[in-house]
């Protein structure tokens, strides 16, 4: 048992230690564009001072902001030459309050334009067609403004950008345009805080969101040009895991040749249709073609890699003003403050001082139920449990791990629920207790089914590679190990391929996975002529040697 146990502590440590790498870069940018305020300071009479401070900000999901840098990066990326970069195009659905503006998801519509293209009727259905379905859905979201992107263009409302958006604000005077461009993303910025020697470093969030000063204004004026001025805004559960989800959700669906990101309607397949159903059936050949040439060719260096560094933090108090301020600033310093826990509980962890490190880490969960972050509060509950168990504290580690299990229950996260069972099972394993056996390997298959479910093909091997293991070493049941070893292989082969979000980034590395299949190989090649099942034995022969391998 104990080599078992060195080993999964080993790989707990290297889990830690590459989450350790993972510097924190929440920071976020505003993006005020100093010429546009300029002009609104000058062209604005005093009088709508007022009304301007009731203009309601935005919050957007990082989720939403997620699907428009995948969607946009499809169709503009360092593989593309630039000349044939394209514009797409989008709604942001979500809900409005009295002060503010939610933006809970994007939903991709078109593409294919090299240039500026005015919505028209087909884009218009799209828009009613998913109007009616919230409407039935009947959860208070709807349509609150559109995105679109500018490949390398930068920054701005065009003179059809402001068409288009006049048919959403007219419609609803809080809606919003949000412009994106790729190539701004991830840009480091040194800034001086204001009355100290220090600088900070910010990264850009690459867009921008606009709204029109006045909708009244006669399209042919010579102003109309610039009515329009940026709104404040805040990325909602940034943290430092979003980027490098970003990043290796982007390799891993360019490396098994899907689409970044569907649209709409859009029904794609591997190996063909990739393009929308909106565009002619010619052109959609010619898509297709294209778009699997550049699939084929890039790699995971499609975004300016997002810098990791130390000394980042967030500028959250300048974004807003008034009353809003009050709000944002309230939250923004709690997770601020959380943050600092974290920090401060993995030092803890890291020079063995476990108790304070779990009070530290209590108190950051407390502040996140507070402003209720309930995915970050998934992501501190697996941590602080995997330090627990890889400092050997297992009760409380065992404490943690059910609050994992019953939070991504209540939240139906199952990976976080797949990460708890096999937490659990793990649990049960150390404890050494012939009785618990059966019911612990139960636990850790639990997790294995789950994690298969949610396509996170490395937590099911896992998850199978630990039960063989145990039928090896500790019960000596080989025809049992060299199943589960099967199983292993199998979801380790299909990770090559596709990798989980949520999973460390050191498991989406090829060689890794590639070490591990052929590791089980051997091993299952040792195992074989100790097989007293004849059926069992033909059966991993013949599976194993059937299996298309994907390297
Ligand atoms: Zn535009």
């Amino acid at each position: 048992m104990s080599k078992e146990l060195e080993n999964i502590n080993d790989k707990d440590k290297d889990e830690i230690d590459s989450k350790e790498k993972d510097i924190p870069n929440n920071s976020i940018e505003e993006n005020k564009n100093s010429q546009i305020d300029e002009k609104q300071a000058i062209e604005e009479p005093s009088e709508n001072k007022e009304e301007e401070k009731k203009e309601k900000a935005v919050i957007i999901e990082a989720q939403a902001y997620k699907t428009i840098i995948l969607y946009a990066s499809r169709y503009a990326n360092k593989s593309i030459p630039k000349e044939d970069w394209k514009e797409i195009y989008g709604v942001l659905i979500g809900h409005t309050d009295e002060n503010l503006v939610y933006v809970k998801r994007a939903e991709a519509l078109t593409f294919g334009h090299a240039t500026d293209v005015q919505l028209d009727e087909r884009h218009y259905v799209f828009i009613e067609e998913i109007e009616d379905k919230l409407y039935k859905e009947n959860n208070n979201q709807f349509i609150v403004g559109w995105f679109h992107s500018h490949p390398g263009l930068n920054l701005f409302f065009s003179y059809i950008d402001l068409i288009n958006h006049l048919g959403f604000q007219g419609k609803n005077s809080d809606a919003i345009g949000l412009v994106f461009d790729h190539e701004l993303l991830g840009k480091k910025k040194l800034e001086k805080v204001e009355g100290t020697d220090h600088k900070i470093t910010k990264y850009e969030t690459g867009f921008e969101i606009y709204r029109i000063n006045d909708i009244t204004m006669d399209v042919n004026s010579p102003e109309f040009d610039n009515n329009y001025h940026s709104v404040d805004y805040i990325v909602k559960g940034l943290n430092k895991f979003f980027f490098a989800n970003v990043l290796s959700e982007l390799s891993a669906l360019v490396s098994a040749g899907k689409p970044l990101q569907s649209a709409y309607g859009e029904d794609f397949t591997l190996e063909s249709n990739l393009s929308s159903n909106i565009e002619n059936k010619d052109k959609k050949d010619t898509e297709n073609i294209a778009n699997q040439k550049e699939f084929g060719d890039f790699k995971s260096d499609i975004l300016e890699e997002i810098p990791k560094d130390n000394d980042i933090s967030f500028n959250g108090e300048e974004l807003f003003y008034g009353e809003k301020k009050e709000e944002f600033n309230h939250i923004k310093i709690k997770e601020e403050n959380a943050e600092k826990l974290v920090y401060q509980g993995n030092e803890a962890f890291k020079q063995n001082d476990v108790f304070q490190g779990v009070e530290k880490y209590r108190n950051a969960i407390d502040a996140y139920q507070y402003i209720g972050n309930s995915q970050r509060i998934l992501d501190l509950l697996k941590s602080v449990s995997e330090y627990c168990i890889s400092s050997n504290h297992l009760i409380l580690a065992e404490e943690f791990t059910d609050k994992l299990l019953k939070l991504s229950e209540k939240e139906n996260q199952p990976f976080y629920e797949g990460e708890a069972k096999y937490l659990l099972g793990y649990l049960l394993l150390k404890q050494e207790q012939n009785e618990l056996i059966r019911e612990a390997l139960a636990k850790i298959q639990d997790a294995a089914v789950i994690f298969e479910k949610v396509e996170d093909y490395v937590g099911a091997a896992i998850c199978f590679h630990k039960i063989g293991k145990f039928y090896q070493s500790q019960l000596e049941n080989f025809e049992s190990s060299c199943l589960f070893y099967k199983e292993a292989i199998k979801n380790y082969n299909k990770a090559i391929i596709k990798s989980h979000p949520l999973r460390q980034a050191m498991w989406s590395k090829t060689e890794t996975l590639i070490q591990k299949i052929l590791d089980l190989k051997e091993t299952i090649e040792e195992l074989l002529p100790k097989l007293k099942d004849f059926k069992i034995k033909k059966m991993v022969k013949e599976n194993l040697e059937n299996l298309e391998y994907n390297f």
